[in-house]
């Protein structure tokens, strides 16, 4: 099935968008001039994907953060990263995000209600797709998931 990665950031952002607001976080694509970017992929699963990764950058951003998906055209695929100017993740607990259950501040995180499943689920669809998912923190500064699809 092809995909097309703008319409479904853009559709996203749309759910989001009360959500996003409430926390003063904005959403943006970059380039913001790109209008397609076809990928051969699960559509419903990638909205999967997308959905948890945006959500956490909104949820774990600052108040006034950003939130920056970035879609990036290669030869045999396009290169994905959604991007957060929030607290980011320290070496410790990077190590140990894509595993079931596991949360980094449990009593902080609690208030935020989630179970810890997102990012096990966005590691495993994305190796049911022969692609894998990394990610770069730094404490402060904030973090960035990457992936790619094949065209
Ligand atoms: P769920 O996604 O099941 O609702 P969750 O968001 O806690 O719950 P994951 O999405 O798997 O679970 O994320 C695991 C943990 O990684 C989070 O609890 C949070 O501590 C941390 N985390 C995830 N994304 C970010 C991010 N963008 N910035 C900072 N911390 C993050
Ligand atoms: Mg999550």
């Amino acid at each position: 099935e092809k995909v097309n990665l703008v319409d479904l950031t853009r559709e996203i952002f749309e759910r989001l968008e009360k959500v996003a607001q409430d926390r003063s976080v904005s959403l943006k694509i970059k380039p913001d001039k790109l209008e397609s970017a076809l990928v051969i992929a699960d559509k419903q699963r990638i909205d999967q994907v997308m959905v948890n990764l945006i959500s956490n950058a909104i949820k774990y951003n600052n108040e006034g953060g950003k939130v920056v998906v970035s879609i990036e055209e290669e030869k045999k695929s396009f290169s994905i990263s959604v991007k957060d100017n929030g607290p980011g993740i320290s070496q410790e607990h990077l190590a140990r995000i894509f595993e079931r259950f596991y949360r980094v501040d449990k009593s902080r995180s609690r208030d935020s209600g989630g179970t810890g499943l997102g990012l096990a689920i966005v590691k495993h669809i994305l190796n049911a797709h022969g692609t894998s998912i990394t990610v770069m923190s730094q404490v402060g500064k904030g973090t960035v998931f990457s992936f790619k699809l094949a065209k």
